[in-house]
């Protein structure tokens, strides 16, 4: 069987307790590699390789880390197919979609900030009257810790690890325990673009041995997460007493409101795709779907008609629209929402049953499902379900519609179908929301700041926005007279 390794300081090693973890197929529930649980002996080994090859990266050139980011955007493509089938297996989303968007993202994350790195240049403020000139360096913060969720494996874990190393910092790794392939491979990608050495170690294992042993270490000095809300929380909590530099992307519960005004074949179509994308397990996906009254029975109707429609099936297939869901225990957790269904306010309309595949009897499927709810203030529509589950209810008016979408803790992104000008600007502006699209759903401009207000996160990514956070701004304050 398959032993990932971790990749410390350019080499693959075994985690030095020599304690490993099961990785499942989610499309047939076998057991198909093991990875290390790795220890704070292994985060320790990583930080001592990041630490050593930290003044050298630092010190690289633009142009030289800018050209060796560009190598390992140009690698990921060449090997798109490999990894597009290690992504899928892994996680069991469709591999037209690792081919599509997950892979080329990966890629295009380290290219964008191969380029923006070259663009990121000093403030200068002259002190007029004081004879004085300021003017702000943005230095490497030293090693930082990155840690990534199962969702969009590679997608994410390059999103923070990109940033990163063009600043010059030197970073320690840890994707998700369920999906660590991709992962894996982009170590040897990193030595073939001629990453030097400890500029990226990669430690696999569970959150709470190995990815609390990152947050927890004293001298790795920001932690860049994405993941749950209560992870987040917990990190928060532990990184606090240490004054550590975090950005958190956390989870979601997203408003999808659906005006009469709206484009509607556009936006029913999707609709479908923000509903189900990946399995409804993006945190951007649109999970609570609110319709103006006057269309809301063609919208349900319309709906339903589409959704029944996607294929559930084996990831490998051509056909299939929703693969299988990461894990049983996930399965088994979203699942629970729906049995619960009734007692958490809402009546399935459409699905709600696990899936059984010819030759794939244990892999983890899920009809896509879609809940009618009528109080906003149900559990099913105020918890995060992160499957392919959604609700939908009718609102009456704009004040309505607006109060129901902010009444939620979370704030990562909005959807507003609508071809009211003023409205739209009169929405934008108060949805409490990181993210406010307008009909469209993720569209994704990399230079613009992505994340999360209220209970979906601290900070923002993208852009600039990452380059600032891997960066201590100083100033220095020159008297000239
Ligand atoms: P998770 O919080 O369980 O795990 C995320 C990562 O944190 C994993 O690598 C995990 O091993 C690690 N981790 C767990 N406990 C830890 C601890 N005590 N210390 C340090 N690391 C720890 O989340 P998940 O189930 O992998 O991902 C799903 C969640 O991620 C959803 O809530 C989703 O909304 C959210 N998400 C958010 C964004 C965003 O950009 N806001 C993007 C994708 C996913």
């Amino acid at each position: 069987m398959l032993k990932i390794q971790n990749y410390i300081n350019g080499e693959y090693l075994s985690p030095v307790a020599d304690r490993w973890i099961d990785n499942y197929n989610p499309s047939n529930g076998v057991v198909y590699s093991q990875i290390p649980n790795s220890g704070r002996e292994d985060v320790s080994k990583a930080y001592e390789a990041a630490k050593i090859a930290f003044p050298k990266w630092s010190n690289t050139t633009l142009e030289e880390r800018s050209r060796i980011l560009s190598k390992i955007a140009q690698l990921i493509t060449d090997k798109l197919p490999e990894l597009a089938a290690a992504e899928s297996k892994d996680n069991g989303k469709p591999l037209k979609l690792a081919t599509a968007v997950d892979i080329p993202r990966g890629s295009a994350n380290f290219q964008f900030f191969a380029n923006a790195i070259t663009q990121f240049a000093s403030e200068a403020h002259e002190s007029v009257g004081l004879s004085a000139m300021n003017f702000t360096l943005r230095q490497p913060i030293g090693v930082v810790g990155c840690i990534s969720p199962w969702n969009l494996p590679l997608y994410l874990f390059t999103w923070k690890i990109a940033p990163a190393i063009a600043a010059g910092n030197c970073v320690v790794a840890k994707p998700s325990e369920v999906t660590p392939m991709t992962a894996y491979l982009l170590g040897e990608i990193c030595t073939e673009a001629g990453l030097p050495p400890g500029v990226l170690n990669i430690v696999h294992g569970l959150g709470t041995t190995t990815g609390q042993a990152i947050v927890e270490h004293p001298d790795i000095k920001a932690i860049s997460f994405t993941g749950g809300t209560k992870t987040g929380a917990h990190i928060a909590r532990v990184a606090a007493p240490m004054f550590k530099k975090l950005s958190l992307e956390l989870g979601g519960k997203n408003p999808n409101l659906i005006f009469a005004d709206s484009n509607y074949e556009d936006m029913l179509r999707t609709t479908v795709r923000s509903s189900f994308a990946n399995q409804g397990q993006i945190c951007l996906c649109g999970s609570r779907i609110f319709v103006e009254a006057s269309i809301y029975e063609q919208f349900k109707k319309d709906f339903i008609e589409k959704v029944s429609e996607l294929k559930v099936g084996n990831p490998f297939d051509n056909e299939t629209n929703i693969g299988a869901l990461v894990s049983k225990s996930h399965l088994e957790k979203v699942k629970s929402y729906i049995d619960n269904a009734e007692d958490y306010g809402g009546e399935v309309i459409f699905g709600g049953n696990k899936v059984s595949l010819d030759g794939f009897e244990d892999g983890y499927y899920l009809q896509p499902t879609v809940i009618e709810v009528t109080d906003n203030q149900c559990v099913l529509n105020q918890e995060e379900i992160f499957g392919p589950v959604v609700t939908i209810m009718s609102f009456e008016t704009e004040e309505e519609v607006l109060a129901m979408a902010n009444d939620v803790s979370y704030g990562l992104s909005a959807t507003l179908w609508t071809n009211d000008l003023q409205r739209t600007m009169r929405l934008s502006k108060q949805l409490q929301s990181g993210i406010v699209w307008v009909n469209t759903w993720l569209l994704r401009d990399l230079r613009t700041p992505f994340g999360g207000a209220k209970a979906s996160g601290v900070g923002r990514e993208g852009g600039f926005e990452a380059l600032r956070f891997f960066t201590e701004p100083k100033n220095i304050c020159i008297k000239y007279d």
